[in-house]
């Protein structure tokens, strides 16, 4: 019985320890467990963090895409636009250039329009050359030509642009005091206006005396007025009518030196186009430019005085004579 006692004892102590035994194995698993799983929730936490932070990094990184894309578009659009303006410009500064070039050339082919042939040479033989200069002052080409007549001692008439007068109103000054004679060629040489009607030519013409009475005081008459382009033509008779009542008198030309006949033409032919448009006749009224680009006109200038004096001509400037006469 005692060691039946004995060995329940020990049993029961076994049990015990048994129990005690899985009730630290139990304990320490419930440890293990816990951390293993705050360790795999932090895990988890870290990853979603991280994935988050991948996710905000995505989108940070997308949105400074699409803000760089955007700035991109922004600075394409930007350059488009100004491609655009800058085209718009060009293709303006080309009309304009188109529009001045297409009114050079217009007035090119009038003023080369037949030449009015002499009226009245059968009856005198005189030789008188009337050396006439339109589209000045000119900055450059002006005080040349003015030059050139002083040395050779020969008087010119210059049928100046109202408008160039304003600007340069010292030539005005020196071509009328050296003796030559300055004529009206209206104040602006714009053909659509001053020939879209007779009102628009006669102020037109106004404008450009009043300049010129505001340089050479209010005494000065001018000479004589020029059409831009000649008088040539039906379509200029009631403006030829007008001026005809008004008491203004006017002259266009019966040879050129052919200045106008394009850009930069060589002075040789200039003279060979003034030899040939001069033959036969007695009394010549030359046409001829001191517009800035005729710079050959004022080289050939010397050649010209040259073969006129040669030919037994006589200089004078424009007067009433020269009006009456052509
Ligand atoms: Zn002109």
């Amino acid at each position: 019985m005692r060691r039946k006692k004995g060995s329940g004892r020990k049993i029961e102590l076994t049990k015990m320890k048994l129990f005690l035994l899985c009730l630290v194995v139990f304990i320490m698993f419930v440890g293990i467990g816990r951390s293993i799983g705050e360790k795999l929730t932090s895990k988890a936490t870290n990853a979603e963090e991280k994935l988050a932070e991948n996710d905000l990094e995505k989108k940070e990184k997308e949105k400074e895409t699409k803000n760089n894309s955007g700035k991109t578009e922004e600075v394409r659009e930007d350059k488009a636009v100004k491609k655009e303006k800058h085209n718009e410009e060009k293709q303006e500064t080309k009309k304009d250039t188109e529009v001045a070039e297409k009114d050079v050339e217009a007035k090119e082919v009038k003023e080369e329009k037949p030449i009015d042939q002499e009226k009245n040479s059968s009856n005198d033989n005189k030789k008188v050359a009337y050396l006439t200069f339109d589209d000045g002052p000119s900055v450059v080409v002006t005080p040349q030509v003015l030059d050139i007549l002083d040395n050779c001692n020969v008087k010119a008439t210059f049928f100046v642009i109202g408008s160039l007068a304003e600007q340069n109103s010292d030539l005005i000054k020196r071509e009328y005091n050296s003796g030559h004679a300055v004529g009206n060629h209206t104040y602006s040489h714009n053909y659509k206006y001053i020939y879209s009607s007779v009102n628009n030519l006669l102020s037109d013409i106004d404008k450009c005396e009043n300049v010129l009475k505001g340089i050479l005081g209010n005494d000065f008459h001018s000479a004589a007025f020029r059409f831009p382009g000649g008088s040539f033509g039906q379509k200029k008779q009631p403006f030829k009518d007008v001026l005809k009542n008004k008491g203004i008198g006017y002259v266009d030309w019966n040879a050129l030196n052919g200045d106008a006949e394009g850009h930069n033409i060589p002075k040789d032919r200039l003279v060979q186009r003034l030899v040939q448009t001069t033959q036969g006749k007695n009394k010549v009224v030359i046409l001829m430019h001191d517009a800035g680009a005729k710079k050959t006109t004022a080289q050939a200038l010397p050649e010209i005085i040259n073969y006129f004096k040669k030919q037994g001509y006589e200089f004078k400037t424009i007067d009433q004579e020269a009006i009456n006469g052509f």
